[in-house]
């Protein structure tokens, strides 16, 4: 099964309502004629209506960086999937290994606002990966499998196609130090194993499975020469246009 590429860019604590639109609007100009490669931002919530208006008639995606369990109520400083969607979101990031680690994200959270996203037809960018400490103690399949099941947990194969996964070793995340094509691939196609025996040949075939850390123009072509490495969601490189579109335009390099 093809799968098509998708890029998202994740632009974590930065962009200003007016730095955000005027990102998007270079971003516009420079992927102009790009095919067959989806592409996604995800700037901050104060950002996400402007650059929404902003993506009207384009085919960038709007992607958001987190979203609550709950639809409404007194949850003070939260953002429910209703007021997501009505401003246009596709996309919500949801697990980020930032948020497991700084916000108290367990894979239970993670688990209610996957079902959550879903519900409200929001696609999640369900993301895992493993610390350094694991990957040196050998973990790193253990640790995916649990986050695999935990966040997975009670999704069906009709809510599993409108998944993406993730793979974000912790250890690349804006250190500069990418896992090698081979290290990520690895990962990947035993995440498509998990679902295979999880789910069916056909979901784990279909589902998409990004790759997250450090990934840049110079190393963008290596990770997607690999079989299961269905695109990347770029955190630092994605803050600027010229380094974003090329990694989107990937097979042009
Ligand atoms: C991320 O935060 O999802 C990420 C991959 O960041 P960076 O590309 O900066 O490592």
């Amino acid at each position: 099964m093809e799968r098509l590429p998708f890029i998202a860019g994740n632009w974590k604590m930065n962009k200003t309502v007016e730095e955000a639109t005027g990102l998007v609007r270079e971003l516009k100009t420079s992927l102009s004629g790009v095919k067959d490669v989806e592409v996604a931002v995800a700037p901050p919530f104060t950002a996400l209506y402007s650059v929404s208006q902003e993506l009207m008639g384009s085919s960038i995606r709007l992607a958001a960086q987190n979203v609550f369990y709950e639809e409404k109520g007194a949850f003070t400083g939260e953002i429910s999937p209703l007021m997501l969607k009505a401003i246009g979101c596709q996309y919500v990031i949801i697990g980020h290994s930032e948020r497991r680690q700084f916000f108290g994200e367990t894979d239970e959270t993670v688990n209610r606002k996957m079902k959550v996203a879903l519900t409200h037809g929001l696609n999640p960018i369900f993301c895992i990966g493993e610390t350094l400490k694991e990957r040196e103690e050998g973990k790193t399949f253990s640790v995916i499998r649990r986050q695999i099941e935990g966040g997975l947990q009670g999704l069906g194969e009709n809510e599993m196609k409108g998944v993406v996964i993730a793979y974000e070793p912790v250890w690349a995340i804006g250190t500069g130090k990418t896992a090698t094509p081979e290290q990520a691939e690895e990962v990947h196609r035993f995440i498509r194993e998990r679902l295979e025996k999880l789910y069916s040949p056909e979901i784990a075939r279909g589902v998409r499975i990004q790759y997250g850390g450090s990934v840049t123009p110079e190393n963008i072509r290596g990770l997607m020469g690999q079989e299961d490495i269905d695109g990347a969601l770029v955190g630092g490189a994605s803050l600027k246009a010229e380094s974003f579109s090329r990694i989107v335009r990937f097979r042009e390099m």
